[in-house]
């Protein structure tokens, strides 16, 4: 077996890993953790140490570590078929069976599905048949994409652009002009502190219809939001907001895309955010939940309304042309069959709707008063905890000093915890494998209000 200074070693010198400080990790400076295996909510590094992985790998673990069911799944996938492409009609029976499991789990203006490997490919894919769509309308001009700020869609050409954090645009030359910005439904950030929710709600909305009008309605195809604010914070909405927004998309003509890959399957406690909120998507985006990150694989799950007109493109025009080597991989797909009949099985959306209900109490009652402490809140198995320097006035802490990364990091080195720094504010992300345990929860705030006194008092 290799040993961990060796590998170490071959990592720094061999490794480009994602969303790291190429330079600091290449000289040694920050650390390789070489994570070795895991079971239900704990993962384990080859030193032996045990980590409660409280943001379930990056929120995608849903049913647990260590799920024999999927692993077997996979298994006897590989041996009897490990691959064969989906293109011109071919499939696979896990393909087929996932498709018909999906739909009949999706809300009910849902047609079919098409599946890739990750997030940002599935939302590559809906803006590309987007913009077939509109072609085939006959509105060439009507193309443009609009997201908001602090939204998380991936980190492509496209689909970074779509992401509206600063960090995923800076020096890449992003975004791209088809894609602009509005509001974040992000009430405790709001400008005016002295506007209630409802007046907020009235904001966003505004900003909307003052962007669509500046640009025109005819140039713009398309908004997409994810039901919560994953990696922008964890805000769930306002109340009131998707349903104003629907309205004015309504309105305008203009299709709304519903990234679920961290709502979907069953983060807010529902299968879709889309139920959740009563909203009405033209795409919705799933990924992360679908096969419990068991496989890679994404999928765009397109409406009837679109469907029709993507037929009728294939009727004028011949195939589409759009398509990868692992659509539909047999092996996610598989992995996608057994993971979703595992979420029935074990009834976890319910454990995840309890379980992150008494996880968000309990960080209330455990922080709810600290002086550092701006905000909790949280929707499903999801939990967010917001430090600033002064809640009175509602005074952020300086971003160097970088008070979010030091709680996690503090977090992990006192009681073993694994909290997310969510990358813009000082922002400590939770959430947890569905089948967390309450004693499981209570360990995750004990944990975290201990770190909290450790750096902030
Ligand atoms: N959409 C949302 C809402 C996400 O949170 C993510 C990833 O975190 C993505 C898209 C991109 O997914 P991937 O990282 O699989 O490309």
């Amino acid at each position: 077996m290799l040993r961990n200074d060796q590998l170490a070693q071959w990592d720094r010198e061999n490794f480009f890993h994602p969303s790291t400080h190429l330079a600091q990790h290449a000289r040694g400076e920050t650390q390789t953790r070489v994570i070795k295996s895991a079971s239900g909510s704990y993962i384990e590094d080859r030193e032996g140490r045990k980590m409660l992985d409280a943001f379930a790998g990056l929120y995608c673990v849903n049913v647990g570590y260590g799920r024999q069911e999927i692993a077997e799944a996979i298994g006897d996938q590989a041996k009897e078929l490990a691959y064969y492409h989906s293109y011109v009609g071919h499939g696979t029976e896990a393909s087929i069976t996932l498709s018909k499991m999906i739909l009949d789990r999706a809300p009910a203006n849902m047609s079919k599905v098409y599946f890739g490997l990750s997030g940002s490919d599935a939302n590559e894919t809906n803006i590309k048949l987007i913009w077939y769509y509109n072609n085939i309308l006959g509105r060439p001009e009507k193309k443009r994409i609009i997201s908001r700020w602090r939204g998380y869609h991936g980190s492509g050409l496209v689909t970074g652009s779509l992401t509206g954090l600063k960090l995923f645009h800076k020096k890449f030359d992003l975004p791209v002009e088809q894609v602009i910005h509005t509001q974040a439904p992000y009430y405790f950030r709001r400008d005016d502190l002295n506007q209630s929710e409802e007046e907020f709600v009235a904001h966003c909305v505004a900003e909307l219809e003052a962007l669509i009008e500046r640009e025109g309605a005819d140039t713009i195809a398309a908004f997409i939001g994810e039901p919560v604010l994953g990696t922008g914070g964890i805000v769930p909405p306002p109340a009131g907001y998707w349903p104003a927004i629907q309205a004015v998309l309504k309105k305008h003509d203009i299709l709304l895309v519903a990234d679920e890959v961290v709502t979907g399957f069953g983060r807010l406690g529902s299968m879709f955010g889309a139920d959740h909120y009563g909203l009405e998507a033209d795409i919705i985006t799933i990924a992360k939940g679908l096969t419990s990150a068991y496989a890679p694989l994404s999928g765009s799950i397109i409406s009837e309304k679109l469907w029709k007109v993507l037929e009728q493109g294939t009727d004028e025009n011949g195939p589409i042309g759009h398509g990868w080597t692992y659509s539909a991989h047999p092996i996610g797909a598989a992995a996608g069959v057994a993971n979703l009949k595992l979420l029935d099985d074990l009834k976890l959306i319910q454990n995840a709707s309890s379980v992150g209900a008494y996880l968000n109490t309990s960080m209330k009652e455990a922080l709810g008063d600290h002086a550092n402490v701006g905000d909790i809140r949280g929707e499903g198995m999801l939990c967010a905890v917001e430090f600033v320097e002064d809640r009175q006035d509602r005074k952020f802490f300086e971003a160097s000093q970088k008070i979010g990364a030091q709680l996690s990091a503090t977090l992990l080195s006192q009681d073993s915890v694994i909290a997310r720094a969510m990358p813009q504010g000082d922002i400590l992300g939770f959430a947890p494998p569905f089948c967390l345990g309450r004693e499981e929860a209570d360990i995750i705030v004990a944990s975290t209000a201990r770190a909290v006194k450790t750096v902030l008092g």
